[in-house]
């Protein structure tokens, strides 16, 4: 009747992103499960559960340095 000869693949298609999905719904219930998430420059909290990520926070080109006085010894 319809659509004869259009191959039905929706499997293929839908499994990841239904996938995320149900991972962005539990995390609406329960939550994100927050890490913190290190790039060269950048700082951000990104879901373990469901790859969501925060804007983060950009890190200017300055380094802490630990300072010596610290040392107990
Ligand atoms: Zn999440």
């Amino acid at each position: 009747m319809n659509g004869c000869g259009s191959p039905n693949n929706r499997s293929a298609a839908a499994t990841a992103p239904a996938l995320d999905r149900v991972r962005q719904m539990i995390c609406s219930l329960h939550g994100h499960d927050l890490l913190l998430h290190f790039e060269h420059d950048r700082l951000s909290l990104r879901c373990a559960a469901c790859a969501w990520e925060s804007p983060g926070w950009t890190i200017e080109g300055r380094q802490v340095s630990p300072s010596p006085d610290e040392d107990s010894s």
